[in-house]
């Protein structure tokens, strides 16, 4: 079996659903209240995991009890926890979310004991990364660490992905140049690129730039119109799964967790976008961001 590891953040969302935004100094009370595992990185090993990786993460909680709930739930889905690591006096990264009736979002997030993961806990976890078929990151951690774990997955010849969320601009060519696979969706792609992307034919031009600056493989994930190819092996598209949407939050991380799982199984891309393309449609058709992850087998129903 294949072996991921997942360097990245958790989180977990205190999801309130209210009628409306109070104003300063106001109390109001809120019909309901809901808790659940998130954030980047855990999201991509949850889904990963669920569909039957071998996932490594690499990751800080805090000193509370998000900090059980996390940890918890990487144990329901098998997740190799010896890497997720509790940082004394420090909260666990969380995300108070805030849902009003007309279906607005307001977010804020606690980045928390996610700030502390650093290189040093990338060379404390080497023999074991040398042993996984591909690196997954994502930008909800420090910058320097992301950076370090780019650089030590292109020291030891082990395949790594960027999935560059957050958007931020300005990120370092150098490090661009050492990237495996770099899938960001289309705003994240502009903020990268400098250029505008707002159609597949402007992703495209935008994803030849970074594979002209070394990136090997682009994948820019489109929405409700799939994905698209741009690297050493050509161009292409993988259309979207149509389906009735209610909720897509998650989605990317649903795609880049399937993706990996099926690349580094067998190293097919093109098989594994449209592996990645059908089980994030699949996300989409459920409410939530983990609870919407389907395990292989619901997967496999989907795809009948
Ligand atoms: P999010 O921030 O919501 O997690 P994202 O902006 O990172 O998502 P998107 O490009 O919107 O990423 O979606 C990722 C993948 O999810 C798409 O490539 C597609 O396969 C699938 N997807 C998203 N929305 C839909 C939809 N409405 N219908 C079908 N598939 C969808």
């Amino acid at each position: 079996m294949s072996k991921i590891a997942v360097i990245g953040s958790n989180m977990v969302d205190l999801i309130t659903y209210i009628e409306r935004m109070p104003a300063q100094g106001e109390t109001l009370e809120a019909p309901r209240f809901a808790m659940g595992c998130g954030g980047k990185g855990a999201n991509q090993a949850a889904a990963a995991a669920l569909l039957g990786a071998d996932v490594l993460m690499l990751s800080k909680v805090g000193d509370d009890a998000f900090a059980d709930t996390t940890l918890a739930n990487f144990q329901r889905l098998g997740i190799d926890t010896r890497f997720v690591e509790r940082v004394p006096g420090v909260s666990s990264g969380v995300a108070p979310i805030f849902v009003q009736e007309n279906s607005h979002n307001s977010i804020l997030i606690v980045k928390g004991a996610n700030a502390h993961l650093s290189p040093a806990d990338i060379d404390r976890a080497e023999a074991q990364l040398r042993d996984c078929d591909l690196i997954v990151l994502q930008l909800e951690v420090e910058l320097a660490t992301v950076y370090h774990a780019i650089a030590f997955a292109h020291r030891h010849a082990i395949p790594v992905l960027l999935n560059p969320a957050p958007a931020l601009a300005g990120l370092s060519r150098e490090h661009l140049a050492q990237l495996d696979f770099l899938i960001p969706n289309e705003s994240e792609l502009a903020l990268i690129s400098g250029q505008p992307v707002t159609c597949a034919e402007e992703a495209a031009q935008a994803a030849r730039q970074l594979v002209a600056l070394g990136v090997r493989h682009v994948i820019v994930t489109l929405g409700e119109q799939g994905a698209l190819y741009v690297g050493n092996e050509g161009e292409w598209q993988v259309p979207g799964v149509k389906v009735q949407a209610r909720d897509t939050t998650g989605a990317g991380d649903a795609f880049i967790g399937c993706f990996a799982r099926h690349w580094s199984q067998d190293g097919n891309i093109r098989q594994a976008m449209q592996q990645a393309v059908a089980y994030s449609a699949c996300s989409v058709t459920g409410l939530g961001t983990q609870s919407s992850y389907p395990d292989a087998s619901t997967f496999a129903r989907f795809l009948d």
